[in-house]
């Protein structure tokens, strides 16, 4: 399997059939198994074979096809599955650190990371410090032979900022420090963190992998020793288990991902390109416009795709960006992303609203900005749609 390109991989990678030899994967929605025998209960707790279970919380038939077929879109060793993202990012994280271990972590990151590194890993002893993470200099700086692990985001949100992996791990490795990175919006089509140099990578199942609104889900990748040896042991004693029917879904979702994604990207490129320079836009951030600031290593790290967010920073802030939001027509207000409907979200207010007003001034989370996921609908439809909405922002 691994020797298949991408798309066979996404339709038959990992795939278990029962013993009626169904075509479309089976839900096994159950908690349990049955053992034959005593004998065979006692064994299957000494050792659990590769086609053998125990417990739905420990692993499943559903659930384990999806881990086998991420995990060879990855290129990774092994995965496990994991409620939601949040779960596989704090378990990722909890799984391997204990008291007086160091952490360095870029300070650009999803709200509810940024919880995990700020509040509750700190609790337990483990100390954290923040670095602007596409300043390698900066994770040069704060290094320690006592740090532990590094956490990013590689593209970050909302602002678009690509972290570079590759340099990253090169620093974090030279004191040993585990790499785990957080690949939701670079997207596991358009970059393989594993091959980049990540020890760990997570993802967010709930955006592209669905990528139509319907489940939550994540899934931590990684070698085999860091599955099994550290992360298994976490997860399945503390509960974050992925139910086997969102596998199922996440699972069907795989089949149609390259196709999804690359479709979206190629709109969100369109639509950057005819938005730049528009008069009522402040900015227009987008990794795959030649105005990035980091062009080079979009290049390098992810084929010179932008993926499928775009930010739109509209002049007048608050009462503009609200005055888009509620023109449109077609993309809905809401705070997902890789859907195959487009959606909007005003950060400042929402997803970003827990930060004080420095945190986002130095994050860039300014009152006009807003986050665009762009979905599975006609591009001339969306840009109608938006190009309409940006006039409205602007009229008082
Ligand atoms: C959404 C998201 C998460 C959390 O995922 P859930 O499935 O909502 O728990 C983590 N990191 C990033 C970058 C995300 O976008």
């Amino acid at each position: 399997m691994s020797e298949w390109n991408t798309r066979t991989k996404l339709v038959h990678g990992g795939t278990r059939r029962s013993q009626y030899n169904e075509v479309s994967e089976a839900i096994f929605l159950t908690q349990g198994f049955v053992y034959e025998n005593a004998e065979q209960a006692e064994a299957r707790f000494i050792e659990t074979g590769p086609d053998e279970f125990i417990y739905a919380r420990y692993g499943n038939p559903t659930v384990n096809m999806f881990e086998r077929r991420i995990a060879l879109l990855e290129g990774a060793e092994d995965a496990f599955a994991t409620a939601s993202g949040m779960a596989a990012v704090n378990g990722a994280l909890t799984s391997l650190l204990k008291a007086g271990d160091h952490v360095v972590s870029a300070k650009a990151l999803f709200g509810s990371c940024l919880y995990i590194l700020e509040n509750v890993l700190t609790r337990f002893g483990v100390e954290v410090t923040f670095v602007d993470g596409t300043d390698l200099d900066a994770w040069r700086a704060a290094m320690r032979p006592d740090t532990k692990a590094v956490f990013f985001e590689s593209m970050s949100n909302p602002t678009l900022e690509v972290i570079d992996i590759a340099g990253v791990a090169e620093i974090a490795h030279e004191v040993g420090a585990t790499v785990i990175v957080d690949n939701v919006f670079s997207t596991p089509v358009f970059s393989n963190a594993i091959a980049q140099g990540a020890d760990v990578v997570v993802y967010s199942a709930t955006k592209h992998i669905d990528g139509q609104g319907r489940v939550l889900g994540g899934v931590v990748l990684g070698t085999k020793e860091f599955i099994r040896g550290t992360f298994e042991p976490y997860m399945k004693h503390t509960g974050g288990a992925l139910s086997p029917f969102n596998a199922w879904v996440l699972l069907k979702g795989l089949e149609t991902i390259e196709l999804r994604v690359k479709a979206q990207a190629e709109s969100a490129q369109a639509l950057a390109e005819a938005l730049e320079g528009h008069s009522a836009l402040e900015r227009t951030l987008y990794p795959g416009l030649a105005s990035h600031p980091q062009k080079d290593l979009v290049a390098r790290q992810l084929g010179g795709k932008g993926g499928t967010v775009l930010s739109l920073d509209i002049k007048g802030g608050k009462d503009a960006a609200f005055r888009f939001l509620n023109a449109m027509q077609i993309a809905v207000i809401s705070n997902n992303l890789g859907d195959a409907k487009s959606i909007a979200t005003h950060p400042a207010t929402t997803t970003h609203q827990r930060l004080s007003d420095e945190q986002k001034d130095e994050l860039g989370i300014t009152p006009g900005l807003i986050r665009f996921s762009v979905g599975l609908e006609d591009t001339g439809d969306l840009l109608a749609d938006i190009t309409a909405a940006l006039e409205a922002s602007q009229a008082v």
